[in-house]
């Protein structure tokens, strides 16, 4: 699944290419995604100008020019091909963009994925929008933030990342690594995490997700896939999918402890090393 660094970097592609393009034509093969595609997308959105682009937690924003706002989403398995010229179709193609500055296919075998519309003016309003906690890189999220959030939280730490309304864009895969770097046991009451923690859990949450962008950013050609894909790309994790394995940060004996841990909450994985996190 994307997470907010591959959504990052999916944006900074789109940026480069479609900056100041013009929608010419929009083609939809399948408008059954999460929530069923605007039937009326090619008359809303034909001739107008894609002049600023966004990331929202894990959505992306395309801002037109005349006055809308499109809203995707790569759900957990959809991807953005970006080309100069027009491709044969492939299975899963849902949607085709037409642009003056090129192609842009919307690919999503799982079709959890959405694209809608909302006027600009009331993005911040819009329901799948509304009550996402800060972004990470917000300024105002920092430890004291979070400490308040938390107090009547008693439910794991872990689950309360994944929840989206305190701190919105980290899934699954970061929000193991951060507690990691934080050296916080995911399992812990969130109530019960003291402000010394919230600021350590607040910088590795910046840290993880900052070094996954950067290595997005700086691969951005390796991550585009061979047939020119966008939305994933490999990062060296710590402890995400690396069970058994010996913790890269910590003196934890392979032997003594069985490495890194593997547990499930909440029906998802979670991964952690039960020597550095307490
Ligand atoms: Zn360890």
């Amino acid at each position: 699944m994307p997470e907010l660094p591959e959504v990052e970097t999916v944006k900074s592609a789109l940026v480069a290419k479609l900056k100041d393009a013009v929608f010419l034509k929009v083609t939809i093969r399948n408008p059954f995604l999460r929530q069923p595609v605007p039937c009326h997308l090619q008359e809303l959105i034909c001739g107008a100008t894609l002049v600023e682009f966004k990331r929202i937690a894990k959505y992306i924003v395309l801002n037109l020019n005349n006055g809308l706002s499109l809203i995707l989403h790569l759900g957990m398995s959809g991807t953005i091909r970006l080309s100069d010229t027009q491709e044969s179709i492939r299975e899963h193609d849902h949607l085709i963009f037409e642009t003056s500055k090129g192609f842009m296919i919307y690919n999503d075998p799982r079709r959890f994925g959405l694209i809608l519309y909302t006027p600009t003016n009331s993005l911040e309003e819009h329901p799948l929008l509304k009550n996402l906690g800060l972004d990470p890189f917000d300024k105002d999220f920092n430890g004291a933030y979070l400490k308040e959030k938390l107090i009547k939280k008693t439910i794991p730490i872990k689950l309360v990342l994944l929840e989206q309304s305190i701190v919105s864009g980290l899934g699954n895969i970061y929000a193991s690594e951060a507690l990691y770097l934080a050296g916080i046991i995911p399992t812990k009451p969130a109530s019960k995490l003291s402000l010394k923690e919230c600021n350590r859990l607040v910088i590795g949450i910046k840290k993880v997700l900052q070094q996954a962008i950067e290595a997005g950013g700086s691969s951005l050609k390796d991550y585009r896939k061979p047939d020119g894909s966008l939305g994933y790309f490999q990062n060296q994790h710590c402890v995400y999918g690396k069970e058994g394995q010996p913790c890269p940060q910590c003196t934890c004996l392979l032997a003594k402890t069985g490495g890194i841990q593997k547990i499930v909450q909440g029906g998802r994985s979670t991964y952690f090393c039960k020597t550095k996190q307490r």
